[in-house]
C-alpha cells in the first residue's frame, strides 16, 4: 500500500478542480476495465469526475460494465485522448506498469505534467510518482478495494463499484482458481457482494457470452494442440487466414491458452497468434508452480507479465515463432 504520507499526498489532490485520467493497458481485460471503472465510481462516490481511457478496444462482453461505453477509446479518439492525457492533474495509471504496455499512450504518459499514480501486480514496475504495486495480489481490482479501504472510504462502495471489482477479481483469478487467490480476496468479494454485485449475473455477462466465431475457432485449435518438450509444454496457434475466415471479433480468443495448460503433465501453455493487420506474432504464456513466464517471456519475447501468466510478442513468422520458442524451451531445460 502507498505510505501514511502518500495517501496525505495523493489525498490533496483528489479535488473537483483537478483533472484526473485513468488510463490501462493495450487489450484491456476484465481487471482493466473493471479497475479502471471501479475507480472512476468510486472517485465519483467522492464528488470527483474522472475520465477512463483505453489504448485500443475492448470486448463487448466487458461494456456491460457501468459507464464502459464511456471510456475513450485512443485508436478511435486520439486528439481527444492526447488532449486529456495532456492537461491532466492527476493521471491514475491500472493494470500496468511501464509506459510499453500501452501502445501509443506510452509516449503521451511519459511526456505528460500530471502526477503520475500506478496501482498493479504485475512484475517489475518502472517509476512513477507515486507506486502501488504488489505481486502476490490476484487482480488489481483487489488493489482498488484495499486502496479505498486505506483511505477510509470503504462506506462510498457502491453497485456500481461493486460489480465492477467483482468483475476484475474473478476474471483475473479465473474464476477464483489461480494460486495468488487467498482469504483476502474472498473476504473482499463477499463484501462486494453485500454492496450489490450479483455473482450469477456478473458470471453470466461475461462468460456466458460465446460467439459462434469463437466456438469455431476453440474447436479448430483444441484439434491441433500439440504437446512438445517431454510432455512439460502445450502449443496452441491461429493463422491471420483463420480469423478472417472464421469472423474473428475482439475477445474471442480470450481463455484458449488455459486448455493447454489444463493437459495432464503439461507446465506451460503458449498461445500463437498472427495478428489481423500487422506482422507480428502475439503470444500468450500460462505456467503451473513456479515455472516463470514473466522472465522467460522478458528475455526471448519483448514481454512480461506475471510468474504463471505473460504475454509476449515475435517478429518471426509464426513457423519461425514456434520453432525459436521450442528451441528455447529446451535450452531453458524448462
Ligand atoms: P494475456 O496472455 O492474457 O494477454 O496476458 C497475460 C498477462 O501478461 C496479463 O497480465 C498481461 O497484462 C501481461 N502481458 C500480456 N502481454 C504483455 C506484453 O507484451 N508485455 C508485458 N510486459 N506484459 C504483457
Ligand atoms: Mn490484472
Amino acid at each position: 500500500m502507498f505510505t501514511p504520507a502518500e495517501l496525505l499526498e495523493i489525498n490533496t489532490l483528489l479535488i473537483p478542480e483537478n483533472k484526473i485520467v485513468i488510463l490501462t493497458h493495450y487489450n484491456p481485460d476484465g481487471d482493466a476495465i473493471g479497475s479502471s471503472l471501479g475507480l472512476k465510481h468510486y472517485l465519483h462516490a467522492k464528488g470527483i469526475e474522472a475520465e477512463v481511457i483505453t489504448p485500443n478496444d475492448f470486448p463487448k462482453f466487458l461494456k456491460w460494465m457501468p459507464e464502459a461505453k464511456k471510456n475513450i477509446v485512443a485508436e478511435y479518439k486520439r486528439k481527444i485522448a492526447s488532449d486529456l492525457i495532456r492537461d491532466a492533474d492527476v493521471i491514475f495509471c491500472l493494470d500496468f506498469n511501464s509506459p510499453s504496455r500501452i501502445g501509443i499512450l506510452g509516449d503521451w504518459l511519459t511526456r505528460a505534467k500530471a502526477k503520475k499514480i500506478l496501482i498493479d501486480h504485475h512484475q517489475q514496475p518502472e517509476p512513477f510518482d507515486f507506486v502501488y504495486s504488489d505481486t502476490v495480489i490476484p487482480a488489481t481490482c483487489q488493489m482498488i478495494y484495499h486502496f479505498i479501504e486505506a483511505m477510509g472510504d470503504e462506506n462510498l462502495v457502491n453497485k456500481e463499484i461493486a460489480e465492477c471489482l467483482y468483475t476484475g477479481i474473478m476474471t483475473d483469478t479465473g474464476g477464483f482458481r489461480f494460486r495468488s487467490t487467498s482469504a483476502a480476496t474472498h473476504r473482499i468479494v463477499a463484501n462486494l457482494i453485500e454492496k450489490g454485485a450479483d455473482p450469477s449475473i456478473i458470471t453470466s455477462n461475461t462468460w456466458d457470452t460465446n460467439t459462434v466465431s469463437r466456438l469455431h475457432l476453440l474447436a479448430l485449435i483444441l484439434g491441433r494442440i500439440e504437446v512438445v518438450n517431454d510432455g512439460k509444454a502445450a502449443i496452441l496457434y491461429l493463422t491471420r487466414k483463420e480469423l478472417k475466415e472464421y469472423g474473428f471479433q475482439k475477445g474471442d480468443t480470450e481463455g484458449f491458452v488455459n486448455y493447454g495448460l489444463s493437459i495432464i503433465g503439461v507446465k506451460m501453455a503458449a498461445f500463437f497468434m498472427e495478428d489481423l493487420y500487422e506482422d507480428f506474432i502475439k503470444i500468450s504464456f500460462r505456467s503451473k508452480d513456479d515455472v516463470d513466464v514473466n522472465q522467460f517471456s522478458r528475455k526471448y519475447f519483448n514481454g512480461g507479465g506475471h510468474i504463471n501468466a505473460a504475454g509476449g510478442k515475435s517478429d518471426e513468422t509464426l513457423e519461425e515463432t514456434i520453432r525459436t520458442f521450442t528451441q528455447r524451451l529446451a535450452e531453458e531445460n524448462m
